[in-house]
């Protein structure tokens, strides 16, 4: 979606909220290396969390970074449901690489263009009748695509370096934006004063478009001071002190980036800019901490979906998702991206009948392995496999191979819950709470914006061992309010009280004047045919092969993969609240962990049991042939007597 639209929807719900709130941009730019990329890949997901109106991706001037910052935007559209802003520089390119850039931005889902002129990399070239000047670029996007892109371009509070004068940058700025230019973000400062008189100078010379401050927060002193001399920023002496004075201690530096940068926004904001473009270098958690240090997270709102809907246009109109892929949302968007089109409103026969592809072993290594942690970490026994679930939802690691991140620990009754059932050896891959009519402004919960609706079942997934199944569908079927369905590995066997096709949606929404929306179900069919083979192949592919074939720790997992169960259960009843009487996914797991101990308790007592009467017969036997003996050698004796006789 283009800048513009995107903060006309943010004005539209700071109108329904009553409240001013800004929004905010993040500023990534593409690592060089693979191990950079896997980094921006993870914090991607996290930066995603803090919902910003759009991310950009900057651009290598020399052109060497170009495919990745067209990839990043692809992944972070895709698959973190993000809008974004490509950088674009003219000054080192051919019209015809301009051209072909923007045709494959636009092929991806891409909306907006930085356009830029760049810096000539030094020893760099000037390309034969390119363009001399962001303007240009303006024009020349403009001429090819018409009003297709959202165009925004640079802007320095200070003046370019290169500038005749002050005056005159802004008189080419001003050309800029009277060439299609729809927004302008600033170049770092440090000074708020400067920025706010900057804004005043543009808007006397009747330059009307938004003006963002470009912020960054200082993250290192090197970084810092090598920005600083680079851009040739004002740097007030505050700033200057207080950093020298913990420039040794990282620590420090970051806690003083942070108040700094936040302390500035807050005048920026009290003066009435309307959004904020935050230089990230790639960073996460100084980023998190000053948006709330702002208090700024209420922009949860913007959440329209419990999963990121993807902002590709082919992808725009999907609104419902089977929720085995909760948490591995990169493999089902591979396993449907050749899909036409998504299913809207209902997840019917038809929905299941279009086709998966087949992900194969190369594909389900790659999409979030999480080895480097696990191969450390042998597994010969299932008590070790067991563990490891058990620190994954305790939050001591940090994903499993069917959940690609960190859960969100403060589903703190529910977590008791499922601590306990793994203790049991309850293998659990995936869950959601009960809700009952939640508004969909809850932090936690919430989507879709104000003023509606959640309701939600529980569900619950897990692995359970082969001699445990039959126990437990027999109190799962007993339970009334439940469905299930259980398979093993080859899908041979299957255990299920719902009928075949019997669709359940289990995350539905209500609000003002709209159609319900059911955005998350449970399809038996999907389960049993697609979600079966991958949940399976992730312990050999993810985990087995990180150990070497026919070590204790390879053997257990691929016996855990060869002989135990999937099973899901989904909690039909979502207006009580958990009793211990009631009957629910929780309750009936806990009869069964007493049942299995009853059962163990009484097979035990069986085994003392006939132990006992062994001995007892054993002792039979004996007393018998004592009494035999005792027999034989009395009639021997009469028999004696009676000859003697
Ligand atoms: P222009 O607007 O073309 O201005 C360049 C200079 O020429 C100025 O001094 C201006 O006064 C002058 N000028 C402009 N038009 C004319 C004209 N018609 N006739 C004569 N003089 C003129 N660089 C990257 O390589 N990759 C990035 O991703 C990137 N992202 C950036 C993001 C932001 C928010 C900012 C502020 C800068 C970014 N830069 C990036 C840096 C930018 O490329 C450099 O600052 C570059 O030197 C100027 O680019 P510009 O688009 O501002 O140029």
């Amino acid at each position: 979606m283009k800048l513009a639209e995107l903060i006309a929807r943010h004005n539209e719900l700071n109108q329904a909220l009553q409240s001013n709130e800004v929004w905010y941009s993040f500023e990534l730019f593409p690592p060089k290396t693979e191990k950079g990329r896997e980094a921006l890949r993870r914090k991607l997901n996290n930066l995603a969390e803090l919902e910003p109106l759009i991310v950009d991706i900057t651009w290598g001037a020399g052109g060497s970074s170009n495919t990745t910052s067209l990839r990043i935007c692809k992944r972070a559209q895709q698959l973190h449901g993000l809008n974004t802003m490509l950088h674009l520089t003219c000054m080192s390119m051919t019209r015809e690489e301009l051209k072909q850039v923007l045709q494959s931005a636009k092929e991806k889902g891409i909306q907006n263009i930085l356009a830029l002129r760049g810096d000539v990399p030094q020893g760099g070239k000037k390309v034969d009748n390119g363009l001399n000047y962001a303007v240009d670029l303006v024009k020349f996007i403009k001429n090819i695509h018409k009003d297709y892109f959202g165009i925004c371009v640079a802007g320095y509070p200070e003046g370019h370096e290169e500038a005749e004068s002050f005056e005159k940058d802004l008189f080419y700025l001003k050309q800029k934006v009277d060439a299609g230019a729809d927004m302008i973000i600033t170049q770092m400062f440090f000074d708020p004063n400067i920025f706010l008189n900057y804004k005043k100078k543009c808007r006397e010379i009747g330059i009307k478009c938004p003006i963002i401050p470009g912020i960054m927060p200082i993250m290192t002193y090197s970084g810092f001071m090598r920005m600083t001399k680079f851009t040739k920023v004002t740097v007030p002496k505050e700033i200057t002190d207080g950093l020298e004075k913990v420039k040794d201690d990282k620590v420090k530096v970051v806690d003083f980036g942070v108040s700094t940068c936040v302390k500035m926004c807050q005048r920026l904001i009290q003066d009435g800019v309307e959004g904020i473009h935050i230089y990230c270098l790639n960073q996460y958690k100084p980023v998190e901490r000053i948006i709330k240090g702002l208090s700024l997270r209420s922009s949860r709102y913007r959440r329209s979906y419990p999963w990121r809907r993807s902002t590709i246009q082919k992808r725009r109109g999907e609104t419902i998702r089977p929720v085995f892929w909760a948490y591995r949302p990169e493999s089902y968007i591979y396993l449907t991206n050749k899909w036409e089109s998504f299913p809207k409103q209902e997840w019917n026969g038809n929905n299941t009948v279009r086709k998966f592809r087949k992900i194969k072993p190369k594909i389900l290594k790659k999409v979030h392995p999480w080895g480097s942690f696990a191969k450390n970490r042998p597994v010969n026994s299932i008590d070790d496999v067991t563990k490891i679930f058990k620190d994954f939802v305790t939050g001591e690691i940090s994903s499993i191979p069917w959940v690609e991140r960190r859960l969100n620990l403060t589903m703190q009754p529910i977590l008791e819950k499922i601590v306990f059932a793994i203790k049991n050896k309850i293998l659990i891959i995936n869950f959601q709470p009960r809700l009952n009519g939640i508004l969909s402004e809850n932090q936690l919960h919430g989507f879709g914006g104000p003023g509606g609706y959640i309701y939600q079942k529980r569900y619950i997934e897990f692995f359970i061992a082969p001699d445990r199944i039959k126990l437990l569908v027999k109190l799962l079927k007993a339970s009334g309010n439940l469905h299930y369905h259980a398979t093993n590995c080859d899908g041979s066997i299957v255990y299920t009280n719902n009928t075949e096709g019997n669709v359940i949606t289990v995350t539905w929404a209500v609000f003002p004047g709209k159609p319900i929306i059911q955005p998350v179900i449970v399809d038996p069919k999907c389960f049993q045919n697609v979600w079966r083979k991958e949940a399976f192949d992730l312990w050999i592919y993810q985990w087995r092969d990180l150990f070497l074939e026919g070590t204790k720790s390879w053997k257990t997992l691929q016996e855990i993969r060869d002989t135990y169960f999937l099973v899901n259960v989904v909690d039909n009843d979502f207006i009580h609240h958990s009793v211990e009487t009631e009957y629910n996914i929780y309750n009936t797991l806990k009869s069964f962990f007493i049942k299995e101990k009853q059962l163990e308790s009484q097979q035990n007592e069986n085994k003392l049991k006939m132990q006992k009467m062994i001995e007892i017969e054993k002792e039979n036997k004996y007393l018998k042939s004592l009494l035999e003996e005792f027999q034989k050698k009395q009639s021997k004796e009469i028999d004696e007597k009676l000859d003697k006789k």
